[in-house]
């Protein structure tokens, strides 16, 4: 070996047993959770436990890169002359139930600021969001709730501008239900040995299946049924709420929709509908196409996370078209399609404007 790839070699090495001794994936035991993963994917903490995966050199650098920045965080506090450290990393513990712990590290916790000691939770970022992340905030509510003080920060660090934000965070003992019923089920599922559902895909977060260690497993782009390369037609179908009389009106109404879908299958295409349904509505709607006759194969109703049915029906289609060759899309909302023309020319196999009919 040479001098090179020794140390390569090292450096993987030397990282790889610092992410395994800060507890990342290693050794868990059903019981005991973690507060940075708790809002994330259940499904995906329960392969964490089940059958976990080393990270991967993207995770590994990642993983550096936040190390790198908590420390020069907690330094310049220290140094700052303005605000005074009490402890960094230090360990902290949320007893559910006799048999159910949250553990973690609090990156920070201030002495006095303002004259109430607070706790600093840093995290660095591609880009500054606009509201803190909710993960985010259930991470520090169960910090503050373990060490039973009522504030704290959310630091976001944009690490390629070095731009910086911070959000406040009350102690809220509602998110302590929250955090608690999140936390029971993946306990529930794991002592039963049951796979939790795609809550990410479930909620629209398909993002958080992009960059999930376990999207081979999980699949959850895959539509039952439908053979992976199929020709796929993907038809929007809207509930609107009718000013007068109440209740809901379709668009495309059934005639049409009928008529949409059966020259679609005609064409030897597999109907896929994305229903975007208010959530009173949806299980209403769903059925009434069934009994109406509309004779599609495949239905996706809006996630629960979206409250507009334009990004998600696009993004959906981008992630479908690593599965399926994506030959229409219908829909009668101008700006879903326009949403759709984005990513057409580079993701897509659809021409943009290809109304399929
Ligand atoms: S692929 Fe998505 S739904 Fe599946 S476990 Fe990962 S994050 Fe969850």
């Amino acid at each position: 070996m040479s001098e090179e790839e020794i140390l390569k070699e090292a450096l993987r090495k030397g990282l790889l047993r610092t992410w395994r001794g800060e507890g990342k994936n290693h050794g868990r035991k059903v019981g005991q959770y973690y507060p940075s993963g708790i809002g994330s994917c259940l499904r995906k903490q329960y392969y964490d436990f089940v059958s976990p995966k080393p990270p991967t050199p993207e995770e590994l650098a990642i993983f550096a890169t936040g190390k790198g920045i908590h420390e020069a965080v907690a330094d310049a506090l220290q140094n700052s002359g303005v605000v005074s450290v009490d402890r960094i990393e230090m360990p902290v513990s949320l007893q559910l139930s006799k048999e159910v712990t949250l553990t973690g590290r609090v990156d920070i916790l201030l002495a006095k600021m303002m004259g109430r000691e607070v706790i600093v939770e840093v995290k660095s970022s591609s880009h500054l969001p606009q509201q803190p992340h909710e993960n985010h905030v259930m991470q520090l509510q169960t910090y503050l709730h373990a060490l039973n003080l009522e504030l704290g920060l959310l630091l976001y660090w944009d690490k390629r501008t070095g731009q910086i934000s911070s959000f406040r965070v009350e102690r809220d003992a509602s998110w302590l239900n929250k955090i608690g019923e999140r936390t029971f089920i993946l306990d529930a599922h794991l002592r039963a040995g049951r796979v939790p559902l795609r809550e990410a895909f479930v909620m629209g977060k398909y993002w958080e299946c992009d960059y999930c260690p376990y999207l081979a497993e999980c699949d959850p782009f895959n539509l039952n049924g439908v053979e992976k390369g199929a020709s796929l037609a993907m038809v929007g179908v809207s509930a609107i709420q009718r000013v007068e009389g109440g209740g809901y009106s379709l668009e495309p109404d059934l005639v049409e929709l009928k008529e949409i879908v059966k020259q679609l299958k005609k064409n030897g295409q597999t109907v896929c509908v994305l229903g975007d349904f208010p959530d009173d509505s949806g299980k209403d709607t769903t059925q009434l196409l069934k009994t109406s006759g509309v004779n599609y194969d495949v239905i996706i109703t809006k996630p629960l996370g979206y409250s507009s049915g334009r990004t998600w029906k696009a993004e959906l289609a981008k992630r479908l078209a690593t599965k399926y060759r994506i030959a229409t899309f219908v829909d009668n909302d101008e700006s879903v399609l326009e949403h759709v023309r984005r990513i057409a020319e580079t993701t897509l196999s659809l021409k943009p404007g290809d109304r399929g009919r």
